[in-house]
């Protein structure tokens, strides 16, 4: 396998928003069912789903302008950088925080990928987006991710490798026992999962 393309997620993956979904959940009154939380906003009443959107842009927007890179963000990007690797954010958050995000941090993607740009993941269009305009094929690729909505459209886009960082736990009960990926605690402990993967890349030279 050569790596042409690393994908990551937004929020909890790179950067700590410090947005407590669980919280957020209760707050607007839809259940922690594995879904992700904009299709659940859909099937409430208008009234409720426009409140949920507010309260939603509230959340986010104050998660993008106060979160903190996490430890180990830059290095494993420059790392990617260094060896040729391209690197697409893929976030269900909106394009406005997505870039806030970027400025904030001074950070630098070949492509980004927001929920205004297509059906979010567990879907796969974010994902394929991406792929398509680094014109790279599915097993060309890693996704970085911290939730099951990651891995689902990562495996559903035909991506093989994704590596889940920290996980929760009420997250990992949504995935399906025989789907594979590479757990890690830490974006450290992600980066020698990224190293080893790069030096298959340098060996088939
Ligand atoms: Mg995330």
């Amino acid at each position: 396998m050569t790596i042409r393309a690393a994908l990551f997620d937004m929020d909890g993956t790179l950067v700590d928003s410090k947005i407590d979904w669980l919280a957020f959940r209760g707050e607007v009154d839809v259940p922690s069912d594995g879904r992700p939380l904009l299709a659940q906003l859909d099937e409430l009443s208008e009234e409720e789903r426009a409140r949920g959107l507010e309260v939603l842009h509230r959340w986010e927007s104050r998660g993008a302008a106060s979160g903190e890179m996490i430890d180990g963000a830059e290095e494993i990007l420059a790392l990617l950088r260094g060896h040729d690797v391209a690197c697409a954010l893929v976030t269900n958050n909106s394009r406005s925080s997505a870039e806030l995000v970027i400025e904030r941090h001074g950070l630098r993607f070949d492509t980004v990928l927001t929920r205004d740009d297509g059906e979010v993941k567990p879907a796969p269009d974010l994902v394929l987006q991406a792929l398509e305009r680094l014109g790279v094929k599915p097993d060309e690729a890693v996704f970085l991710g911290d939730a099951h909505l990651d891995l689902l459209a990562a495996k559903a886009a035909g991506i093989p490798e994704t590596i889940l960082i920290a996980t929760p736990d009420w997250m990992l009960e949504h995935i399906p026992a025989e789907m594979r990926y590479t757990a890690v605690k830490t974006l450290r402990e992600a980066h020698a999962e990224i190293e080893r993967l790069i030096g298959n890349n340098s060996s088939r030279r």
